[in-house]
């Protein structure tokens, strides 16, 4: 019945959101295959902007959408949203037609891109991924493709937020990898002065386990001076989606 919109969703982060996946195929295309993907290995990686599914299908779904509270139209799904050159026009149309406020979900690879600067400047909230503080470890958890640079990344993302009017955040997925750079992590986050940082552990499906409940209060003990929301801590709302297989299919099995 809907082929690129899923939930709407109860988001720890973000209230109810309905998601909207501009790549829609069946193998999942991503810059990164991170080891803690709650969607499987990456089929397809690319760093490649181009159309994915038509913008007029995309919207005549949204068109369809029964009457539901939503908080945000959230750009997320099977892989990297900003690898979709349609992101704009359809975030633009949301927020004129259906007066929505739209989120961006990123994995920060195609910030380098003057081209996807520009068309996330649209979004109401845009939230980076930002899992390491060096190279051999952001290798190590996202697996990064194109020869991609995490420093040249944050260099971007620095960038991007001078000009940037919307709500700026940061997301950081810990696992054990990462848990040594916490402390590193921190101290970008400082400089980068996100609105709010969301800290995150792989709670759904997953390659690797999440941190413990005591390392997760190590994690949030280094992050105490900076606005933070930790996945343990936030309160959801409760929501139906519209199609339940739809939503499994690109959040994992438990919503
Ligand atoms: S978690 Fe996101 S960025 Fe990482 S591989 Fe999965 S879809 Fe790509």
């Amino acid at each position: 019945m809907y082929r690129y919109i899923y939930g709407p969703v109860s988001s720890w982060r973000f209230g109810v959101s309905l998601g909207i996946d501009l790549l829609s195929q069946e193998k999942k295309i991503c810059s990164f295959d991170c080891v803690y993907c709650q969607i499987g290995k990456t089929g397809l990686f690319s760093c490649e902007r181009k159309m994915f599914v038509s913008t007029e299908d995309v919207i005549e779904e949204i068109k369809r959408l029964p009457e539901v509270e939503i908080d945000y139209y959230t750009f997320s799904g099977r892989g990297e949203p900003t690898l979709a050159k349609n992101l704009k026009d359809i975030a633009l149309w949301i927020k004129r037609e259906k007066k929505g406020k739209c989120a961006l979900l990123t994995n920060s690879s195609t910030i380098t891109d003057i081209s996807v600067q520009e068309d996330i400047m649209v979004m109401d909230l845009v939230s980076f991924k930002i899992d390491a503080a060096t190279q051999k470890t952001f290798e190590k958890i996202n697996t990064p493709c194109c020869g991609i640079e995490l420093d040249k990344i944050i260099e971007a993302i620095g960038k991007f937020r001078k000009n940037y009017r919307g709500i700026f955040t940061i997301q950081i997925m810990f696992v054990e990898e990462n848990l040594k750079e916490a402390h590193e992590i921190a101290s970008i986050c400082r400089k980068l002065k996100p609105d709010i940082v969301y800290l995150n552990t792989p709670l759904r499906d997953s390659r690797v386990p999440p941190l413990t409940v005591e390392q997760f209060r190590t994690v949030e003990e280094v992050f105490r001076d900076i606005p933070h929301l930790s996945v343990f801590g936030a309160k959801k709302k409760k929501v139906e989606p519209i199609s339940l297989a739809d939503t499994i299919k690109r959040r994992g099995e438990k919503l």
